[in-house]
């Protein structure tokens, strides 16, 4: 971790200006600090930025630390920062109490400077661990783009909100062309080599952050366009499919290839029973559609709820 650049923001809770002012003092040339005297302002502050740490008094008036860390972990937005209380109640019930109420540490007051800024440097490495472990775990190793894994998490979430705020979300499906005889061809190592770039054209098609493009698994991509009608996710996907044909990929020996793919779209409003399963496997009869009738193309369906349903 380095002095210039300051990735990680930890709030500090305390009603002690003092303690503030130390607790600052110490962690400033390591951290982005935010300060708060009391829980209410600790739990706005914990809501707006989402500090990657934080470090909580326990006795405090209007609200205890207990009483804060409670409300963090009821919180979506907050539940998984970790909490380190620094208190100056030393009973081995009370540290039990705080560790039983989510906290990651217990700092007994008066603190020593240095163990605090090695405990919660401690605790930031073990976060900064944490992140690139879930990054690696929602990507694909080939391509460098979001995994299915990854994929389907993002899918959850925005289906969820296209249900509560009945806007309409599509999806997307994308197969690569005679892919077997491309690698029967020019060797695995070549085909890979495709697959990188066609991800590469995939991801860049990606309108904003709310779009998601990912690898589905072999051959085939997805995306995920969220606010988006069909005819909107169908553009899209034509943009797609024609700069993947002008596509011009060489071989080792200076051969120059192309691929073409095919892409089943599908859209819908859903509602609560409206089934994803069934969502996606239409665009994925689009797909078949969009093969038998001859590759290179895009075929769209509009899924009406009534065919969606879950029994
Ligand atoms: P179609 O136009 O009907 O989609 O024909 P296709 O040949 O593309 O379809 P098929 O499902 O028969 O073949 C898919 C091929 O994709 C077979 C498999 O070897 C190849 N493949 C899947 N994953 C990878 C990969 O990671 N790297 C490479 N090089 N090839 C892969
Ligand atoms: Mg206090
Ligand atoms: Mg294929």
């Amino acid at each position: 971790m380095s002095e210039r650049k300051k990735e990680y923001t930890i709030l500090l809770v305390d009603d002690g200006k003092t303690n503030l002012d130390i607790l600052s003092d110490v962690l400033s040339p390591l951290y982005n600090i935010l300060v708060s005297k009391s829980g209410p302002k600790a739990l706005e502050l914990a809501e707006k930025h989402v500090p990657d740490l934080i470090l909580l008094d326990v006795m405090m008036p209007e609200m205890s630390g207990f009483e804060v860390i409670t409300k963090l972990k009821e919180s979506d937005v907050t539940s998984r920062i970790p909490v380190i209380f620094i208190t100056g109640l030393t009973a081995s019930e009370d540290e039990e109490k705080g560790f039983f109420l989510g906290a990651v540490d217990y700092i007994t007051k008066p603190f020593v400077k240095s163990i605090v800024k090695a405990r919660v440097n401690t605790h930031i490495k073990i976060i900064d661990q944490m992140r690139t472990i879930e990054r690696i775990a929602l990507m694909d190793p080939l391509t460098k783009i979001c995994n299915r894994r990854g994929f389907d998490k993002r899918f959850d979430a925005e289906w969820r909100k296209a249900i509560s705020q009945k806007t309409p979300v599509s999806f997307m499906i994308i197969d690569a062309d005679k892919f077997k005889s491309y690698n029967d061809t020019w060797g695995h190592p070549q085909g890979d080599l495709l697959l990188q770039t066609v991800a590469g054209v995939f991801k860049n098609a990606e309108r904003d952050n709310a779009d998601c493009a990912a690898r589905w698994g072999g051959e085939e991509f997805v995306m995920l366009l969220p606010n988006t009608d069909i005819d909107g996710a169908a553009e899209v996907a034509e943009k797609v499919r024609e700069q993947i044909a002008a596509l011009v990929i060489l071989t080792e020996d200076g051969t120059k290839t192309t691929v073409t793919v095919s892409i089943g779209v599908n859209s819908v409003i859903p509602d609560a029973d409206t089934s994803i399963a069934d969502f996606v496997s239409n665009a994925d009869q689009a797909l078949y559609k969009a093969k038998e009738s001859g590759r290179n193309r895009v075929v769209k369906v509009m899924t009406h709820i009534s065919q969606v349903k879950a029994d």
